[in-house]
Order: C-alpha cells, then structure tokens, then sequence
C-alpha cells in the first residue's frame, strides 16, 4: 500500500476559492473575485521560488523528488486553466516529479469547465476527489452544494473520458434531512458508480459555520433542525463501512475506502509521518531536520509550520504563523494517533525501535486502559481501534497526548 519514500516529498497547495459556501464548512475557504485567484497564485508560485532557500535558513530537508501532489481547497478546480498551468509548471520547475506521480484535484460537481478538465489532464494529474456529499438533490442543494445526482454521473464520464479514472467521491454522514433510507441510496449509488475510492465523514458542526450557528442560536434557514442525531450518525458511518467493504471498497483509515491499490497515497504520507510541504491558505508542512550526528541516535527532529488563514495577510506577504520543532516525545505521540487512523494500526516493535522502549511503555499502559473501555484492541505486536475506538476516535487519541510528561515521570522514577 506504501511506495512512499522519506527521501521523496508530498506537495500540497491549498486554493481557498469556492463558487458559493457549503452551510457545514467552516475551512480557511470563501467566495472571493476572480482578481483575488490571480493575486493568489502568484503568490504560492512566489513562495515555491523560495521554499529551498527557507528550508536552507530552518536547517531542513526538502526532497526535490515529488511523488504525491495535492490541490485541496476549497475548490481548485474554479482556478482559470491559465493559473493551473502556471501553478504546474512553477511545481515542475521546482521540483521533479516522479514519472508515477499521484497528482490529485479536488474539484466540486458542476463546477469543471472543459477547458479546466482539459488543463487538469495536460498538466499530469491523474486523480480527482469530487465533493459529491450526498447524492440525493434535496439533501446536496439544503447544504449549499451546486450539483445534483445527474451532473456527478456526468461528471464522472467526462473525467474518465479525460483519461482521470482514479476517483473519489466524498460523502458525508448526517446531512440535514438524511434519513436511513435516503443514506442507503447514496451509498448505492456510490458504488454503482465504480469509483475505486469513498470518503465518508461523520458530520462535526463546527460553531462557526452557518449550521453550527444556527443549531445554537436556532433559525430554519440552513434546516438545522433536520440534522440526524449523534446516534443516528454513527449508525450510518456502520451502515457505510458494511455496504462499502460488500462491494469491494475496504476501510483503509477511519473515513478512507477503497479498491485494492488505490489509497490515497498522499494522505498516507501524513498518516504514517512522511515528508510533506504545504503552501497557500492554512496549509501545514512537516520536513525533516538535516540530519546531525551530534543527534544521530535520536529519531530526526521534524519541523511543523503553518500558514495564516487570513486571506488578505497571505496575499500581503504574511509568513508562516505557526512554526515549531517536534520533540521525540512530541512526534512519539504522533505516531500513536495517526497511525491509529490506519486500519492497518501502530506496530509496537517499529516504534520501540524508532523512539525507545521507556516511551512506548508509557503509550503502553494507555493502550492497556483503552482496551479495557473496547476502544482498542492489542495482540501486543499491533494496535488498532475497535469499531467503536473509531466512532469516538477523537477521545481516544487525546488520550495519548501528555504522554511526553508521563514518560519524564517514568524516567524521574527509574532514575531515584
Ligand atoms: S466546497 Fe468545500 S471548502 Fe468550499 S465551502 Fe464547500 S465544503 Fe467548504
């Protein structure tokens, strides 16, 4: 499933522009003039110029070899083709591309021209993620999306006729007005579809989207009243990993489904911790430290940083907001809640080896109470979450942070 090298990058560019706001979204994504686009990519074509030189300053690795890219939004596929060949070109030029190379674009239904198809395909991509949602009108057009069951069927033939088969449909669980039955139907139509590859989120209403605000402060406007329950949610997420895996798309990570040798190759680059750079709106990098032998026996300290999500202080120059270097520690506790994501789980021996056995101990006697609340399950060489560890995954990954002070105790106590 891997094919993933440390020694090669995952490249992400974030494109906020959406054609109209979806009332669950609560991403750095908004509706802005098509002027704003221009300004915006010159900007991210600026700072791919200049990514070498800011790895240079901050003591970084930055492969050159790229063999996942991802254009995530918002909506990429709203770029005019002018900028998306811009974009890719200012990628080739600064980096290679492997010949293998999976290139991705998220794009919304009824909203790729054919002349952005067509550029899409000249510029290499070779994978698209279509925000479907659900596939029931009613359901699509209450969220704010622009589509309906017809245009995707549509869409998907012109892609495939575009010589892009490698798609995803995303779905989500919990929409306003969805039902079982209605449930059932989208999923049916999914696989119906063909597609190699589901996305199916469980809705979280965030306080600031449209719908979040209305389910506090009441309203009809956004249909919050519609919305499932909590408990009728998690019954469609079981509903979707059952008919998913019965026609042949596997659970891979708590919401990622798919045929045989079509996971996301770029979304497993963060689930198992690999190199990747992040540029645009509110996107997250995580590179390397050169390596140093004063060190050498220590797992490579890792850098994160984030850009800003305010669109105006981006395209006047804004740098990264947030930068800070991972500690063992730190990147040990990482490794414990995004591997868990992974139905394949966390191997105990492979990172014993990578950050010492006091630490895993200390994620050890975690693991232990989880499996006692059937969060988890242990064989004792693998972890994974249970069912039910995976519709309350988020409890269970808090769990393992603020284990860097329970190791420091550990260590405190061995030492007296
Ligand atoms: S298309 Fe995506 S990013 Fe844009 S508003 Fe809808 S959910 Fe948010």
């Amino acid at each position: 499933m891997t094919g993933l090298r440390d020694d090669a990058l995952g490249l992400y560019l974030s494109i906020p522009f959406c054609r109209s706001k979806c009332t669950y979204c609560n991403f750095a994504s908004g509706v802005y003039p098509a002027s704003e686009h221009a300004r915006y990519v010159d900007r991210v074509i600026q700072d791919l110029g200049a990514a070498g030189q800011w790895a240079d300053q901050m003591g970084l690795e930055l492969p050159r070899s790229v063999d996942t890219v991802y254009l995530g939004g918002g909506t990429p596929s709203l770029l005019a083709p002018e900028l998306l060949d811009r974009l890719f070109a200012a990628m080739r030029e600064q980096f290679a591309f492997d010949p293998d190379a999976e290139i991705t674009v998220e794009c919304a239904p009824a909203q790729l021209a054919d002349s952005t198809l067509a550029a899409l395909a000249a510029s290499g991509v070779n994978r698209v993620s279509l925000g479907v949602q659900s596939f029931i009108d009613t359901e699509a057009h209450s969220s704010g999306r622009l589509h309906n069951r017809t245009i995707v069927a549509e869409d998907i033939r012109r892609l495939r006729a575009a010589g892009i088969a490698n798609l995803n449909v995303d779905l989500i669980a919990g929409l306003a007005g969805q039902t079982f039955a209605s449930w059932d139907e989208s999923l049916k139509i999914l696989v119906d579809s063909g597609v190699p590859h589901a996305s199916v989120y469980m809705l979280e209403v965030d306080e600031d989207s449209r719908l979040g605000r209305e389910m506090l402060s009441g309203g009809a406007r956004y249909h919050a009243e519609l919305v499932p329950s909590d408990d009728s949610i998690a019954q469609m997420y079981g509903r979707a990993i059952e008919m998913l895996a019965a026609a042949g798309l596997i659970q891979y990570e708590i919401s990622n489904f798919c045929r045989p040798g079509f996971a996301s190759r770029h979304n497993l680059r963060y689930w198992q911790r690999r190199p990747y750079l992040g540029l645009g709106l509110d996107a997250s990098s995580m590179l390397h430290a050169v390596a140093d032998e004063a060190r050498a026996s220590a797992p490579p300290y890792v850098l994160r940083s984030t850009t800003t999500d305010d669109l105006t202080a981006f395209l006047e120059g804004a740098q990264p907001v947030e930068t800070a270097w991972l500690s063992a520690a730190r990147q040990h506790e990482e490794a414990w809640f995004v591997g868990l994501r992974l139905n394949a789980g966390v191997k105990v021996a492979a990172l014993k080896r990578e950050f010492g056995p006091v630490m895993v101990a200390a994620a050890m006697e975690v693991v232990k109470r989880q499996v006692e609340s059937g969060l988890l399950t242990s064989s004792g060489k693998t972890v994974r979450l249970t069912a039910e560890g995976q519709l309350l995954s988020n409890e269970v990954f808090q769990e393992f942070l603020g284990l860097e002070m329970e190791t420091a105790t550990a260590e405190s106590k061995t030492e007296k």
